[in-house]
């Protein structure tokens, strides 16, 4: 059945390739951005896909933000909260700007983009929630305390979540990619690049695609028995079950 789907950070990388695979199965997609607004232009003009500016971060925002969506599209019967941020380094030298500011986009927005739009879920019987946690909240990761933190803790709100709301018709499932290649792959230096492939017993990085798939399921109505499954997708590099 065709639904109103909002992916936040849709207009590039992984939030795009599952915006794209969101309206190829049917739906109606908002995809959100925060900053580039080149690339959300060329993406909307692109995909014919609409897209909105505000950041995960703020709770307000977010609120506004999904108002605005709502008006223009509908009650939002998918969530993927896909938006996240790397600010790495390791610990002993992270200021408190690079630790609350990934917490705050990673694992805040959680809470910012999800309780706007739970209650209209459970009234109606259904909703699909997709977070994008990593492999790095699964296992951990040198330099990225900050991250691990705030993806391991998407892991638990997903798993939380799904538990209160599985009566509702409203499933709630956690994604945990390896490395994609994406924009934010592409900031690890290459010399660290080479080390993480040669980990990956598939022998590659991921492809966004690969990531879309598998939400386009969780997203539709054939996933209806699956709820608080934390899914690994990383080429077998940590094989977490
Ligand atoms: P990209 O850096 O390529 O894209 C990030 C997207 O998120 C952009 O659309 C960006 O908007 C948006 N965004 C960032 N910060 C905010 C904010 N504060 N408010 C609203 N939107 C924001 O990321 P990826 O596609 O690589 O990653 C997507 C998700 O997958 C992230 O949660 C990431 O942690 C996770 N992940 C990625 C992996 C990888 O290997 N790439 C591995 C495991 C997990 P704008 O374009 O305006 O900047």
């Amino acid at each position: 059945m065709a639904r109103v789907a909002l992916v936040t950070g849709g207009t590039r990388g992984i939030g795009a390739a599952i915006a794209i695979g969101l309206k190829s199965a049917g739906h109606t997609v908002a995809a959100t951005y925060h900053g580039n607004v080149e690339k959300a232009e060329a993406f909307k003009a692109e995909t014919g896909i609409e897209t909105f500016k505000w950041d995960v971060a703020d709770h307000e925002a977010c609120v506004k933000g999904i108002a605005e969506v709502e008006a223009a599209l509908g009650p939002v019967d998918i969530l993927v909260n896909n938006a996240g941020i790397t600010r790495d380094g390791w610990f002993h030298k992270m200021d408190h700007d690079a630790w609350i500011s990934v917490i705050n986009t990673n694992l805040g927005s959680m809470f910012a983009m999800t309780r706007p739009v739970i209650d209209g879920m459970r009234e109606r019987g259904f909703g699909r929630i997709v977070n994008i946690s990593s492999i790095n909240g699964q296992k951990g990761q040198l330099g990225q305390v900050n991250y691990s933190a705030a993806k391991a803790g998407v892991i638990g709100f997903s798993k939380a979540l799904a538990l209160e709301n599985a009566r509702k018709g409203v499933t709630v499932n956690c994604i945990c990619p390896g490395y994609i290649d994406t924009d934010m792959v592409a900031a690890v230096p290459e010399k660290v690049l080479e080390g993480i492939i040669a980990q990956i017993p598939v022998g590659r990085l991921g492809q966004a695609s690969e990531i879309a798939a598998l939400v386009a399921y969780l997203a539709s109505d054939a996933s209806a028995f699956m709820t608080g499954a934390v899914l690994t997708i990383n080429g077998g590099q940590y094989i977490a079950n």
